[in-house]
């Protein structure tokens, strides 16, 4: 059964993942999946359709009512031999999240143990999925609250975490007693592939969690299928918003969590050594395709110019290269097209007149791949479109402010509303920032402040779309259904 996934050769097309079988896709297309660190073509993506839609939803299907009735405790275990698999099995989930999608092998393992973090918050289900009782509402009467599974559910994933976010989905989905369909994306599907397997060896039944690879008509096929209940999509803005609306429209329910443009505010009293080291993590690291990168800075005036100087010299020595390669700090974007996309920002910001102090163009990169040096412009104007819009990619524009309240309201006017960063030794200033800026997830001195699983992941505005988020409580809620039961006993 086993896929070795890494060991794909390139005429090699990728097989389905349904009722615990690889199966071939019925769609006839297919896209070529690259590693972007060498731009080699290692497999072929088949573009399921309809049909191979609705093989997957109908195994989800026939494995539900089994699914469902299995002990809670017995679900909960699987979690947990899961955990450990994944553990035994992370230095080789890295390499596969290293090869498809170029990141470095530590920023592979970090998104792995994130990820893990949710298996880890799934092996508490029965606690997590514990009802509530409240006895004599009336005479005799008591009410009692019960979480049930809703039925086949659908997760569909974005590139630039090929581990972490197929991890936010279907641990939570599968330990409420629900059955998955799994659409990975066509740019990173070996690393689901690799997950699917280890599911099954930590003794998931057969049907539970299936896989369809595809795109744009797999999705439609998906959104459309009446058997589906339920649909968590991430990825950009325009698709989030157009998946819910579709989802909707077919009565589903649905969460999509969407793009995003964070802001890191620095005021003159941060620790610099400190403060630069996260911002450039923040900004540089998985070649800046991360929905919570740093990616306009906003400066107060009086430390913006030493603060600069400091990123500029540190932005300078980032080592890049190969992802699998010792010392090396920046890995590739994704795609040739994505890199060209990217370098039109960098266009568009000299031609709205902000000045380019570090060009990523003129980095020394490696002669094949997908690369580009991180790049840093000053002097931008908020209204510019290089602060204003998602570039996804290694690119820093700097505005200048006189105050944290000038900083925050920068951020309140974002159509995005995922993360926003303070860099302060000043209580006032924190809690002015926590109270006031419009965002999900806020750090102080924190440069990635993703929140650990058992929160919810809780981005705002044109980031999300839907009521209940991804994790936590909120990821409980949306995989179970509550029913209420009133019962009088005299
Ligand atoms: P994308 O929107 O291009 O693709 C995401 C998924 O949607 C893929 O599985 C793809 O096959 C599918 N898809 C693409 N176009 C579609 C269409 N027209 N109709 C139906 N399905 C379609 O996103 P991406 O480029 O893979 O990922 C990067 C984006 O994801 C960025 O915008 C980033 O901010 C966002 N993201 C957000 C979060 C978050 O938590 N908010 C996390 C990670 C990534």
């Amino acid at each position: 059964m086993v896929v070795a996934a890494v060991q794909m050769t390139a005429t090699e097309r990728l097989r389905n993942y349904i009722g615990g079988k690889w199966v071939d896709a019925s769609g006839v297309g297919s896209e070529p999946l690259y590693n972007p660190a060498t731009g080699e073509v290692i497999a072929a993506v088949p573009l399921s359709d309809a049909s191979d839609v609705e093989r997957a939803v109908q195994a989800a299907g026939a494995a539900f009512d089994a699914w469902r009735e299995t002990p809670v405790l017995r679900r909960a275990r699987i979690m947990f031999r899961y955990k450990e698999l994944l553990e035994e099995h992370k230095e080789e989930l890295a390499a596969i999240i290293t090869r498809e999608h170029g990141k470095t092998l530590a920023e592979a393992r970090a998104e792995l143990e994130r990820g893990i973090e949710v298996v880890e918050f799934a092996t508490g289900a029965p606690t997590l999925l514990m009802g509530k009782t409240l006895e004599q509402v009336g005479s005799g009467v008591d009410v009692d609250m019960y979480r049930q599974p809703l039925g086949v559910c659908v997760g569909i994933c974005p590139y630039n975490f090929p581990g972490m976010i197929p991890m936010w989905m279907f641990p939570l989905a599968v330990v409420c007693g629900n059955t998955f369909v799994l659409k990975p994306s066509e740019r990173t599907p070996l690393t689901a592939m690799r997950l699917g397997e280890l599911l099954a060896e930590a003794g998931l039944p057969d049907g539970v969690f299936n896989i369809v690879h595809g795109g744009r008509e797999t999705v439609e096929a998906l959104l459309a299928h009446e058997d589906v209940r339920a649909v968590s999509f991430v990825g950009s803005q325009a698709v989030a918003k157009a998946i819910y609306h579709g989802a909707a429209a077919h009565g589903k329910r649905v969460q999509a969590l969407a793009g995003a443009k964070n802001h890191l505010i620095v005021l003159p009293d941060a620790d610099l050594d400190f403060t630069v080291e996260a911002i450039v993590g923040s900004a540089f690291g998985s070649a800046g395709q991360r929905c919570m990168a740093g990616s306009v800075l906003v400066a107060q005036e009086d430390v913006a110019d030493r603060l600069l100087e400091r990123l500029v010299e540190r932005s300078e020595r980032l080592r890049i290269g190969p992802g699998d390669q010792p010392g090396v700090e920046m890995g590739p974007l994704i795609r040739e097209e994505h890199r060209e996309r990217v370098k039109s920002y960098i266009e568009i910001g000299q031609s709205e007149g902000a000045e380019l102090i570090v060009d990523g163009r003129k980095a020394s990169l490696p002669d094949r791949g997908f690369f580009l040096g991180p790049t840093i412009f000053t002097d931008v104007d908020p209204d510019m479109r290089i602060a204003r819009e998602e570039i996804f990619g290694p690119v820093l524009s700097t505005v200048r402010v006189q105050s944290v309240e000038e900083g925050i309201a920068l951020i309140n006017r974002s159509e995005y509303g995922n993360g926003a960063v303070l860099f302060t030794r000043s209580g006032a200033a924190a809690r002015a920032f926590r109270r006031h800026a419009k965002a999900g997830m806020l750090g102080v001195n924190i440069g990635v402040p993703a929140p650990v699983a058992v929160f919810p992941f809780s981005g705002w505005r044109g980031s999300f779309y839907g009521d209940l988020h991804a994790n936590g409580e909120d990821g409980i809620n949306f995989y179970t259904e509550r029913k209420v039961v009133t019962s009088r006993w005299v």
